[in-house]
């Protein structure tokens, strides 16, 4: 599969222009590792070294899709693990500012030569456990979590703007955690699997 077939099958299956648009412009050869730059654009899940794998495109597709990311929104993302999918959301949230949290120092490292390297100036990576948040950048009008916790993070809703959206794996499942004044709203969605937080 090339990049314009991936982008054909994302779009049959409806998710919109904004978020096409994205994986369009995105080359995701950049993010793995050389020997499997040839299956960039395959709709499967692919390694980006130290034993962790970047998503499939169509689960990146439907966690953006549930996070309704807009112009001048502050994003955090935990596991950014290769950037990849920091480089989506810098794609479509124009004038934002996009923090990612990552584990492993090599990955951090990595990911941030690639997106400098890209111009994707409005993207800072932290080296840390993101499994409490970001703290000092905190609230934050969206954050994704890359990879499965146990239950849903309740410090990260802590770090949500009223009228926030969390969307994260629990298991094997998708939450979309709406945050209201007096409460959230929870929505779930079964069937993926993903690599596990690791808490500290
Ligand atoms: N979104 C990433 C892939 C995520 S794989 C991409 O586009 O490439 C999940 C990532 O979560 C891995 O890189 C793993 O190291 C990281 N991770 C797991 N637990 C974490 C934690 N507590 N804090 C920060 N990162 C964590």
């Amino acid at each position: 599969m090339g990049k314009t077939e991936l982008i054909n099958s994302l779009r049959k299956h409806g998710f919109p222009e904004n978020i096409l648009g994205a994986f369009a412009k995105v080359q995701r050869e950049d993010f793995v590792p050389e020997r499997f730059r040839s299956m960039a654009y395959e709709d499967i899940a692919l390694p980006l070294g130290s034993e962790q794998t970047i998503s499939q495109p169509y689960t990146i597709a439907f966690m953006l899709s549930l996070l309704k990311l807009k112009d001048r929104q502050n994003v955090l993302e935990i596991g950014s693990g290769s950037g990849y999918v920091l480089a989506l959301i810098s794609e479509i949230v124009k004038n934002g500012e996009i923090y990612g949290v990552e584990r492993i120092r090599e990955l951090a490292e990595k990911s941030e030569r690639i997106l400098k390297r890209r111009g994707y100036s409005d993207v800072t990576i932290f080296h840390g456990d993101g499994s409490k948040g970001l703290k000092e950048k905190a609230p934050f009008d969206r954050i994704l979590v890359s990879a499965s916790a146990k239950e849903i993070p309740s410090e990260l809703v802590n770090q949500l703007k009223i009228g926030g959206i969390l969307v994260a794996p629990v298991r094997d499942s998708i939450f979309q955690i709406k945050k209201r004044e007096d409460g959230e709203d929870a929505e779930e969605f079964q069937g993926f699997v993903f690599v596990p937080l690791i808490e500290e």
